[in-house]
Formats: structure tokens, sequence, C-alpha cells
């Protein structure tokens, strides 16, 4: 479907969904098929090949097998590349086998062994690249210290904005630039692709948690990257031979999904800084951390963003004591890991998400995370209200 002048509304409702009328059907059809009949011993050989090797099906040879392929998860990664505005997109189990994929096609299955990383990344990021189970080497720094951190064994750049969980935004271009032609992957969970587009900015792979907005409802575990054609084939190589499969009813959740993407982000970032405005108040808390609350003095809000999205975090006074205290007090809220979904959600990085990350890199133990969802805003702020008042005095002054 030609998207090139259509609006994000729009795109997010029509997307991926451009054979149903041939097939006779208007709702989302679901394959459950593991395997599929082949109509011809060489041809299906040939298919097998092609798909194996990262390409796709080929018309005669069929499907052969749905590790190597899947039309209903064919569908939503059309969907999303086409939200992206990216080539193609390659779905997976979950947002760590994507980020796998990427991290194993781009070093072992390149002749690379060594990747840089910006901090702060989501946990279980940090946690993979230091793992030592991928067999790489990393080297974290800054954003401007990334050319400088670049050898000649150098097979990606990470790096994750806005971050989890400080929401700190990086200069995706800039990023790019100091790369040169070493592939950048951008953790765009937080953004969406209604907010942020990397692949427009340079970047090679936009990596999502597909866990989070894009499900939105969580009920689904999965992981998307939206990238060119070449990475694309590169990914689903991986994904062939190791196996990381999105599981089709996961995919047909994610794009019947899609649709409404625009009206709840919309919805949660309203929210999001009706709240933001009120915290900022509150003299429980030292810090609220938002996108552009620090004036946004690298203009990136403008350049790189077309929202500031419906994640917030929050360092309190009271240390880790005054965390524990308001995450047991909330009511509406969810005390809970994850986020992006309808339903609103709190959590400590430093002792659940992060817990992995080295403890210089952790987030402050004072720091507690929001995932604000579509509930009203005075039940959510009032649920917050009691939840700091909760907070013991002595802890606050101390
Ligand atoms: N990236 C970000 C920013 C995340 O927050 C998460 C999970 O919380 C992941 C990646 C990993 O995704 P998944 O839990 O779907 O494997």
């Amino acid at each position: 479907m030609e998207s090139a002048h259509r609006h994000r509304d729009t795109v997010a409702v029509h997307a991926g969904r451009a054979d149903l009328e041939g097939l006779g059907v208007h709702a989302l059809p679901i394959d459950l098929s593991t395997t599929n009949p082949i109509p011809d011993l060489e041809a299906g050989g040939l298919s097998y090949e092609s798909m194996a090797s990262g390409g796709h099906p080929l018309a005669e040879g069929g499907l052969v097998y749905a590790r190597l392929w899947n039309t209903t998860v064919a569908r939503f990664e059309c969907a999303l590349a086409e939200l992206e505005g990216a080539e193609e997109a390659v779905a997976f189990a979950s947002g760590m086998a994507a980020m796998t994929a990427a991290i194993v096609a781009h070093t072992a299955a390149s002749g690379r062994s060594h990747v840089i990383a910006v901090r702060p990344l989501y946990g279980g990021t940090d946690h993979l690249l230091a793992s030592g189970l991928l067999g790489i080497d990393v080297t974290y720094c800054r954003e401007d210290e990334i050319a400088a951190a670049i050898r000649p064994e150098t097979g990606l750049i990470v790096v994750e904005t806005p971050a989890n969980p400080t929401l700190d935004l990086v200069d995706i271009a800039a990023v790019v630039a100091s790369a040169g032609s070493i592939p950048v992957l951008v953790d765009n969970t937080f953004a969406t692709p209604l907010l942020q587009n990397p692949v427009a900015l340079g970047a090679a792979m936009s990596l999502h948690s597909a866990t989070k907005y894009l499900g939105g409802h969580g009920d689904v575990i999965a992981g998307v990257i939206a990238c060119g054609a070449e990475t694309a084939a590169a990914l689903r190589r991986v994904r062939a031979v190791t196996g990381g499969l999105l599981h089709p009813l996961g995919a047909y959740l994610l794009h019947r999904g899609l649709p409404t993407l625009p009206v709840r982000l919309e919805r949660q970032q309203g929210t999001a800084r009706r709240l933001v405005e009120w915290l900022q108040e509150q003299p429980e808390i030292a810090e609220v951390h938002y996108p552009g609350l620090d004036g946004d003095p690298r203009g990136l809000l403008r350049r790189q963003m077309r929202g500031t999205g419906a994640m917030i975090a929050m360092r309190l006074r009271g240390g880790f004591e005054a965390a524990a205290a308001v995450t047991s007090a909330v009511a509406l809220f969810t005390h809970a890991v994850s986020l992006g979904g309808v339903d609103s959600l709190i959590q400590h990085p430093a002792a659940l998400t992060h817990r992995p990350v080295p403890s210089h890199a952790r987030p402050d133990p004072g720091l507690v995370r929001l995932s604000i969802g579509l509930e009203h805003v005075d039940d959510l702020r009032n649920d917050l209200a009691r939840a700091l008042r909760a907070i013991p005095a002595e802890l606050i002054s101390a």
C-alpha cells in the first residue's frame, strides 16, 4: 500500500493488510501451521535454502517450515516496517531475542568481535552485552566518545533513546556520523515508531521490545527490528538458524493492536505531561526525569522526536526506603516491571529491571519508573499523592 502521503494514524490502521482483500477476508487471519505442503521437491529445497540464508520464500517452493517463514508474522513485519518508514522488519520471540540476533549478525556472523554501547540501556541489554555468552568484547562510552572507541573489529554500536530508565536522550544523527561505516542500532522501544524513526536518521536498525507499546495490552512478549533489506536478510538468517521466531498468535495480537497505538499513545502522553507538571511540585521528589525538562539544550526533541512519550522517572528524596514505600503504597498503579500497556505500572529499576547492571552504572536507588496508562489523570494523581504521603517524614528531611 502506498503510504508516502498518508498520516501515521492512517498507516497504523491499514499497514500490512494489502493481501486481505485478495484472500476475501477483512480481519487479520492467523496461520498456525508449523509445516507446509511441499509442491515440488526441487522447488521446495530451493525455497528452504533461500529462507535459511535470510531470503524470502520462493513462490513455486512454498513456505516449507514455520521457523523459516510465517505469513501472519510477515504481515505484522510489513506493517511495522511501513510505520517505521523502513524497507523491512524482522520479528522475534522477544526484545532480547531481537537484540541477540542483531549482535550475532553484526559480530560472529560477520567476522567482528567488538561492540560499542552507550549507557544507560535497559538492564537486560546491558546484561546480555556483558554476559560473555556471545563471545564479544564491549566498550561502554559516552556518545561523544564513540569515534575514539571504534576499532578495526568493531561490528555494532548500540544506543537507546529515550533511555531506560532515566529518559536520557541520545543524538541519533550525531552517533551515526561518529559511527562512519559501523552500523548503529537504536532501541526505539520508549519512543515507538510514532514518535521517532531512527532509520530515517541513518541508523541501521530500530529495535522495539514489542512487548511494550506495540503490544500495548501486557499479553505478548515479542521483539522487532525495522531496517534495510540487506540487514533484514542477515537478521532473518540468524533467526532461522537459532530459532527465535515470534509465534503467529503473538504477531496477530501485535498487528491487531497497531491501529489503536496512535490514540493510546496520544492519551498516555497527555496524561504523562500533566502528571510531570504535578510531580515536579511534590516535596518528596528530588528530581523528575522526562524528555525536555532540561530545556532540550541540543534541540533533540525538535530534531528527532515528535513527542515526549509516556514514561516518567522520579528520584525520591528518601532514597531506596522511600522508593520501597511508594511502590508498595500504590493501589491503582500496579507494582510490576514492563511498560507501555493500557494500565499504569510503577517499578524500581535498581532492584528489578537494572539489577544485573554493575553497581557503578546502576540507576540511583531512589529512582522509581512510571509507565502511564489510559486511566483518568485525576485517579493516577490521587494514587501517587497517597503513595508519596506514605513515605515516612524522617526519610524526606534526612
Ligand atoms: N529494550 C527495552 C528498552 C526494554 O525496556 C526491554 C524490556 O523491558 C527490552 C528491550 C527487552 O524486551 P523483552 O522483554 O521483550 O525481551
